[in-house]
């Protein structure tokens, strides 16, 4: 299967993506993830992301894009992958799209990961990485609604809306559940 997850900082999406790629046999590519390698590898690409992830901006789509599609040429992708943080923009999703059409494989479903906003701020506090102060994520709350949030209507005919509050186990549940349908068709849209 080939998913994308969506959802603000401190939804869990991290958590639950480890639990998914494990289920499903599928990588996990968080762009998070490879970026955070990078700055600590002090690479090019990581001495230019460092002051986007630094204060909560979204890092340029062509570096993003340019990484997301080296990594998804890796032949552990070949049968699916689960993506974590990509794509954050409209032009993002349009380069995943093109990245897919060569390869004649499009996506099975967006999995978006809710939680109100004081919970995720509770989590992220507590999760202490070196961007989780106060300002900077509300800083990434806002780019979320700005930036990403725009992606669920784009995303719409294949959006599985999962609510992230409770016991892990269980969130993974119900989105392996819903992911278990053979295709995954947003109720609220449904004609
Ligand atoms: P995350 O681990 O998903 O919370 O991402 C941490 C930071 O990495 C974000 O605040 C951005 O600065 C950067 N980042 C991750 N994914 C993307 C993306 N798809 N586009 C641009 N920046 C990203």
């Amino acid at each position: 299967m080939r998913i994308v997850l969506i959802g603000p900082p401190g939804a869990g999406k991290g958590t639950q993506a480890a639990i998914l790629s494990e289920e499903l046999g599928i990588p996990h590519i968080s762009t998070g993830d490879l970026f955070r390698e990078h700055v600590t590898r002090r690479t090019p690409l990581g001495q230019e992301a460092k002051r986007y992830l630094d204060t909560g901006e979204l890092v340029p789509d062509h570096v993003t894009g340019g990484m997301v599609r080296h990594r998804l040429q890796q032949s552990d992708t070949r049968r699916g992958f689960l993506l974590d943080g990509f794509p954050r923009t409209l032009t993002q999703a349009r380069e995943l799209a093109a990245m897919l059409d060569s390869t004649g494989a499009g996506l099975d479903a967006v999995v978006e990961f809710t939680a109100p906003e004081d919970i995720v701020m509770k989590r992220l506090l507590n999760r202490g990485r070196p961007d989780d102060t106060e300002d900077v994520i509300r800083h990434r709350q806002r780019v979320y609604e700005r930036q990403t949030a725009p992606l669920l209507d784009h995303y719409a005919d294949i959006l599985l809306t999962v609510q992230a509050v409770g016991p892990i186990d269980e969130i993974a549940g119900r989105a392996l559940r819903g992911l278990s349908g053979e295709s995954v068709r947003n109720p609220r849209r449904a004609s």
